[in-house]
């Protein structure tokens, strides 16, 4: 009952909403609106809500059913996907939730018609055949409908819902005191067109390892919670009011998202400030002051970052909520205008407070703004938001310490994450849906990507790569662009065709490899022979070599992976000249050839470490070997390694 009465106040309210936007609106298509009243109880962690979906069918076919993430239900046994996902080792969930959450949709109507016993909830896996008996998943209901929605026009649903949240586990649900409320209300899918015509839904099973996909909108939102609670949410703080029981109701109204999330908890301290027309507020925890400076000087440099790269952040308020150390699961998550970070325990020389500030306030725009399909592919957000941190904080802290710089180590962000590529090759391309990657290697998603457009930088340099990005940003801005979508956009906006590069980075698993094969030098004789000179014939025999002294240097360079990728060489030698040459990489084997007054000392591919794709850095360089071998020498060595190189390509 009182959600129902929240409702009718709600509506009296809408009317004199507070602008949610920067600029006038609308700026998305706003596909998905929600009005939802909802009261939280701390005491038994429940959420009861009443909701009320507007959805207008966008698409040239008319919609004979809706479908809706209910992804509470992922946390409600083990029979879920997720929770057998995570039982598999996928995701970051240890062991069972202290307590289980899941979603009750108790009644769904339109107009007068009650739909919910036509509702379809339980199935068995996305990517299983449906037999008896197979575990089920709830995490999404087919829900007929009576009428079919025509192309173009809207449907209007209520639904009533009870959330009971789980025990923080994967950045929902509660610890102590402290509620982080996300994926809470059932949430219509994205009805979109197929790729053989017509249209289809969009709306997977939540997954361990995948995020979400949904249609902007503009949400109206009342949280009625005890009166010393502080909450913060998606949009800006419309109004409080006074609700029965000695209750508190906040009513937040958000445009242009596509989702709605909420903290909520007593012990919260609050910081505010403005910057320009931004709200900012930081909800954070006792003993975790040390934070604040922190986590608002990372925010406020991705922000900086991404407006000059991209375009202005176009909501009026930002909220950053700090969870406690004993919820900590509910760290590093974004939503739309609201992110959680990590608690201030960690040493400021690990970076890994800023480095999830500067993340999640990155996925405001990759995820946000240009809202990618999280489960289809999961590269275009994590992907492009961890090259994005990793720019940032090469910035901010200097190319070789921006991952770490403690105890005399240091190490770049880019680093880190190549490392961890190169020692695991991926099994799958990076355009993979995030439940389909072979077992423990979903995070390359992260981190092939930022390497990946590290190593793109070798060609484009870093300006032009993020010149190209912002354009891709600013052209999908408020859409849900696809993989070839940011190639187009990437290659159009650098006026060259980057497909060359993109294809093998992102959509195969060939591997990226050049070695230095042989190096050597040697004095440079007289020709052996018989020589027609002034009329005369002469022999020349074995004689000592002419002063000044030649020499010839033989740089044979391979590419022993399929993917093709311009490299530099250097060649070093010993009166300390420095030759470099390119070479665009194409072919198997590649000879280049130096004449100079000394020999060489070393060859190097890649002398500036700039393509961090490649696997195999111990071959990138040779030191010369201080013999004394003739040029025949050298010639037999590259004939050897041609002749395997010929076998290996079947001549
Ligand atoms: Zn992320």
């Amino acid at each position: 009952v009182a959600a129902a009465l929240g409702l009718v106040a709600l509506l009296g309210v809408a009317a004199s909403l507070p602008p949610a936007l920067r600029e006038p609106g609308p700026l998305s298509p706003r596909i998905a609106s929600y009005q939802i009243s909802a009261t939280l109880d701390p005491r038994t962690h429940v959420v009861s809500g009443r909701e009320r979906l507007t959805w207008r069918n966008t698409q040239a076919e008319p919609a004979t059913e809706l479908k809706l993430h209910l992804y509470m239900n992922a946390f409600k046994n083990e029979e879920s996907v997720f929770m057998r996902e995570a039982a598999a080792g996928e995701g970051r969930l240890l062991g069972a939730p202290e307590r289980w959450g899941f979603i009750d949709v108790t009644s769904i109507r339109l107009g007068t018609q009650e739909l919910k016993s036509a509702a379809r909830i339980a199935r068995c896996a996305e990517d299983e055949a449906d037999r008896p008996g197979c575990p089920r998943d709830e995490t999404v209901m087919d829900l007929p409908l009576p009428a079919p929605v025509a192309p173009g026009a809207s449907v209007v649903l209520e639904l009533d819902f009870t959330v009971q949240l789980p025990a923080i586990i994967e950045r929902t649900g509660y610890a102590g005191t402290f509620h982080l409320v996300g994926q809470w209300f059932p949430k219509v899918g994205v009805f979109e067109a197929a790729p053989g015509g017509g249209a289809r839904w969009n709306c997977h099973a939540f997954h361990a390892n995948s995020e979400f996909f949904a249609d902007y909108g503009e949400y109206v939102v009342e949280i009625t919670a005890p009166r010393d609670h502080l909450v913060g949410a998606t949009g800006v703080l419309a109004e409080m009011r006074d609700a029965p029981g000695g209750l508190l109701t906040h009513v937040f109204h958000a445009e242009d998202v596509h989702d709605f999330a909420f903290a909520a908890d007593p012990a919260f301290r609050e910081h505010r400030e403005r910057w320009g027309d931004v709200d900012v507020t930081l909800l954070y925890h006792p003993g975790s002051a040390a934070g604040v400076a922190r986590d608002l000087g990372a925010v406020r440099a991705m922000k900086d970052l991404l407006e000059r790269v991209a375009f202005p952040y176009p909501y009026r308020a930002i909220t950053i909520v700090e969870p406690p150390v004993y919820g900590i699961n509910a760290g590093g998550m974004e939503y739309p205008t609201l992110i959680t970070t990590v608690p201030a325990f960690t040493p400021a020389r690990t970076r890994l407070l800023e480095e999830t500030a500067a993340h999640e306030f990155g996925h405001q725009y990759f995820y946000g703004l240009v809202a990618s399909n999280e489960f289809e592919e999961a590269w275009l957000d994590e992907g492009l938001t961890t090259y994005v941190t990793s720019v940032l904080f090469d910035d901010l802290y200097g190319r070789d310490r921006s991952s770490f710089d403690l105890f005399g180590l240091r190490s770049s962000r880019v680093q880190v994450d190549r490392r961890s590529v190169a020692t695991r090759p991926a099994a799958d391309p990076l355009e993979t849906f995030s439940w389909r990657f072979a077992p423990g290697s979903y995070w390359q998603v992260y981190a092939k990507t930022s390497v990946a457009l590290h190593t793109l930088e070798a060609h484009l340099g870093r300006e032009r790569l993020l010149a190209a990005l912002g354009a891709y940003a600013r052209a999908y801005r408020f859409k849900h662009p696809r993989a070839e979508d940011f190639f187009r956009a990437m290659s159009a906006a650098s006026g060259e065709d980057l497909s060359w590069f993109f294809r093998p980075a992102f959509l195969g698993t060939a591997v990226l490899d050049y070695e230095v094969s042989a190096l050597a030098s040697a004095r440079r004789e007289p020709a052996r022979g018989l020589f027609d000179r002034d009329g005369k014939r002469l022999e020349v025999k074995q004689q000592r070599p002419a002063a000044p002294a030649v020499y010839d240097t033989e740089v044979m360079v391979r590419r022993r992976g399929d993917f093709v990728f311009p490299v530099d060489l250097e060649v070093r030698f010993r009166d300390g000249a420095v030759e470099r040459a390119r070479w665009d990489g194409r072919d198997q084997y590649r000879r280049f050839a130096f004449s100079r007054p000394a020999p060489a000392t070393a060859a190097r591919i890649d002398p500036a470490g700039q393509v961090l794709l490649d696997a195999d850095l111990l071959n990138n360089g040779m030191n010369a070997r201080r013999d004394r071998a003739p040029a025949r020498r050298v010639h037999q060595g590259l004939a050897f390694l041609v002749q395997n190189a010929l076998q290996l390509v079947g001549f």
